[in-house]
């Protein structure tokens, strides 16, 4: 269907017509939340990262439980879609928007009052976070918003920051101090992935050998299959690494429990430091780096 009327608040074809022509196509099953949903929409002339949309549950895959917070139970799920972000458009052939961030990373948390919805709810969550709208647990009946954290700091974008933090839950040195520094490191870089350093599980080294020794202790060479991280890579919703099998030292952590960021600064004067591993027979913590 091409639509001939304008907008009037616009006066040209806005998003809004786009968006009014697809409330046909859904339903949440509850004529609040369908208001709530197309009241947003209805509102979204400049921006369409200001829309939300009813999202289908089975578009949502990987859907974990992660944490507890004050909404209740959190999940995290992967989209197919994706948002329609600020670059997104509308596609006259297939009726639908273009999105640029197929199986993006998303939080759900349980809508607390389903039937209390308005804009101004809207814009207090969207204070907090990105709010891409809303789906249904077919099981529990629950109503979940489907958010994504976002960083204060980078103009409420998300950053690398925010990557980092989605994946905290997916791996542990199983020393709390050494997950709070690596963990600390990464919430530091906000656009610049030198700055965090990364738990590397020892079987991702191989050919290790000692080399030396000095103040610190034994020095070992390895390779790192994997590489250090260049960027994030949006299509693939993974991080660009830069030199597979990589040649890195292996550097005992002489005080494993005084970590801190202005230590990870200080042996980054000297070393690309690229993050900790644990020799999972002498149980030692080193550093995983190379000189400059
Ligand atoms: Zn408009
Ligand atoms: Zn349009
Ligand atoms: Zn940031």
């Amino acid at each position: 269907m091409v639509l001939n009327n304008k907008c009037k608040k616009c006066n040209r074809i806005c998003h809004v017509l786009h968006f009014q022509q697809s409330f046909k196509n859904w339903t949440s099953g509850n004529d609040d939340i369908d208001k709530f949903i197309q009241d947003i929409q209805l509102s979204a002339h400049n921006n369409l990262e200001e829309a939300l949309e009813w999202i289908p549950y089975n578009k949502l895959y990987d859907i974990k439980h992660t944490s507890k917070d004050e909404f209740g139970e959190v999940y995290r799920a992967n989209w197919v879609d994706g948002n329609i972000d600020y670059y997104g458009s509308w596609d006259n052939e297939s009726q639908n928007w273009e999105r640029n961030n197929p199986n993006m990373f998303v939080n759900l948390k349980i809508l607390i009052t389903p039937n209390n919805l308005t804009l101004e709810f809207a814009n207090k969550i969207k204070i907090e976070y990105k709010f891409y709208g809303i789906t249904q647990d077919p099981e529990t009946k629950n109503y979940m918003m489907v958010l994504n954290n976002k960083c204060k700091k980078c103009n409420n974008c998300i950053c690398y920051a925010i990557r980092f933090q989605q994946n905290f839950e997916n791996w542990t040195s199983g020393n709390d101090n050494i997950d709070k520094f690596i963990q600390d490191t990464q919430l530091s870089a906000h656009d610049n992935a030198e700055m965090a350093l990364e738990w590397i599980p020892y079987d991702r080294l191989y050919n290790i050998k000692y080399i030396s020794k000095d103040e610190f202790g034994k020095i070992y060479r390895a390779n790192w299959i994997d590489g250090y991280i260049k960027y994030w890579d949006n299509e693939n919703q993974n991080w660009e690494r830069n030199i597979f099998y990589i040649f890195v030292n292996l550097r005992s952590l002489i005080s494993p429990n005084s970590l801190t960021l202005e230590f990870a600064n200080k042996i980054k004067i000297e070393y690309e430091f690229y993050g900790m591993t644990q020799d999972p027979e002498t149980k030692n913590y080193m550093m995983v780096l190379n000189n400059k």
